[in-house]
């Protein structure tokens, strides 16, 4: 591990601030092109006539009881979950009918589905059923789906009856948000979640016979090594089967309500760095595997690990994800396909979402999609799988699928990799595996903005420190 001295050198020359965050490539700002509503179910065709091919299928539920002021996912609040749910849903239903209209009565071949949000544990028994059942006709499941959803730890909202109801209807997988336990941090950013509270909630869930996942957040407002050392013992005494750490997407230009963070609350460069060193030697010492630079599993019993073992996993919208899980179908408000080279995103606002339904339209962002050619193609692989995914960039595997001379068509990416690498944040630029190293993890998204051609002709165009 460097010293503070040249860790502050690295922070203030490769400024975070700077770079996006890697969901997609290109990242959302750059789909700039048109898409009509034709063009989408032509997608879902395809995607219905690939057959045996199993696509996974993302749902989204936007509603919220309460805002988190650090959020950064398509929700909004509301105090009546089950008016404003019902009426999701009936759209929900309008958009599976149209784009399971060209499968011809075929279903789609699936082993894999999520339910996140926004809040999908807010809606109430009678309503997941429902929904559960809309899409279990139109689907047929593989032998052993991995079928998950998100929660809010809270015992209330994810009842007795809420947890039997989602082993019942086949569930696999429960996520728990918990994000910190500190009560400062958890104050400033409007959460309130207890210990005792996540442990009942996960022996009730491990007794029903799910695999258990926690997602924690590094870089909040007040959060320091100290208080992620807490927060860390605090959920390893659960032991969960999966924990995803996420970087905080600090962005209050465009996110308004994290402008109630102080500026100097929110952890800088330097200090996310040290809080990510924290965690990651917390939870490697604690037995759990590394999957990409933030994921981490225990035992190979989770889906994930057994992907990761055989080097099958790529970056997306929903974290680490097994490699067959990269063409994903997504449903609801704000939700996002990616399928035959092309990403495209439901409207965001759920009236916008229900309008266009009602006109019988798909409700997709028309001016807005990424058609990937080629080269992006190349590029896509390159930062969400080899880069973000295995941290090693197989220069061999590349030249076979895209028929390139690595090191002649990124002789500029190169030159600069190699500077990174008098750094000490990758290794063997100039041999056929790159590394990315230790200390270049924390830095991954500044190695991956060096493969991002759309950056490259329009820098600076993505500031948020995520
Ligand atoms: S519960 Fe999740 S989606 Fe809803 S406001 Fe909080 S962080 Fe955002």
């Amino acid at each position: 591990m460097v010293g503070e001295t040249e860790l502050k050198r690295l922070t203030e020359k490769y400024d975070m601030g700077n770079v996006p965050g890697y969901l997609s490539y290109p990242v959302m700002p750059h789909w700039k092109h048109p898409i009509q509503h034709d063009d989408v179910l032509s997608v879902f065709e395809s995607e219905g006539h690939a057959g045996t091919r199993d696509g996974y299928i993302y749902f989204h539920f936007p509603y919220c009881e309460a805002l988190c002021y650090y959020c950064a996912c398509f929700m909004q609040v509301t105090s009546d979950p089950k008016e404003r749910y019902d009426a999701y849903i009936d759209a929900m239903n309008h958009e599976l009918e149209l784009k399971f209209h060209r499968f011809g009565g075929a279903r789609l071949h699936t082993g894999e589905m999520h339910w996140g949000g926004g809040t999908p544990t807010y809606m109430n028994c009678e309503q997941i059923e429902r929904m559960f059942r809309l899409i279990e006709r139109r689907v047929e499941w593989s032998s052993s789906p991995n079928i998950s959803i998100e929660a809010y730890p809270d015992e209330t909202m994810l009842s007795d009856e809420k947890l039997r109801l989602l082993a019942s209807l086949g569930f696999t997988q429960i996520s728990f948000g918990v994000e910190s336990f500190d009560p400062t941090v958890l104050k400033a950013i409007n959460r309130k979640h207890e210990v005792t509270t996540l442990k009942r909630l996960v022996d009730k869930s491990r007794g029903l016979g799910f695999g258990v996942h926690v997602d924690l957040v590094y870089g909040l407002p007040y959060q320091n090594v100290d208080s992620i050392r807490e927060t860390v013992n605090s959920i390893l005494s659960v032991e969960p089967d999966r924990i995803a750490t996420f970087s905080f997407m600090y962005n209050p230009l465009e996110i308004r309500h994290q402008r109630v963070f102080p500026r100097n609350s929110v952890p800088g460069s330097y200090e996310r760095v040290r809080i990510y060193q924290m965690l990651d030697a917390q939870l490697t010492g604690a037995g759990y595997t590394r999957i990409g630079a933030d994921h981490y599993v225990r035992g190979d019993k989770d889906p994930l690990a057994a992907a990761a073992k055989r080097g099958e996993i790529i970056y997306h919208y929903q974290g680490h994800e097994p490699l067959s899980r990269e063409t994903f179908l997504g449903f609801g408000s704000a939700s996002v396909t990616f399928a035959q080279g092309r990403y495209f995103q439901n409207q965001v606002n759920d009236m916008k979402y229900m309008a266009a339904l009602a006109k019988n339209k798909v409700p997709v962002i028309t001016d807005a999609s990424a058609l990937l050619s080629t080269d992006d193609r190349l590029r896509h692989r390159l930062i969400m799988k080899h880069i973000l995914s295995d941290l090693t960039i197989e220069k061999g595997s590349l030249e076979r699928n895209f028929n390139i001379v690595f090191d002649n068509h990124f002789n500029r990416e190169l030159s600069r990799l190699r500077d990174m690498q008098l750094d000490g944040f990758v290794e063997g630029v100039d041999t056929r595996a790159i590394h990315v190293t230790s200390l270049g993890r924390p830095f991954i998204r500044n190695i991956c903005h060096v493969f991002d051609d759309y950056y490259a002709s329009s820098p600076g165009t993505a500031p948020s420190l995520g």
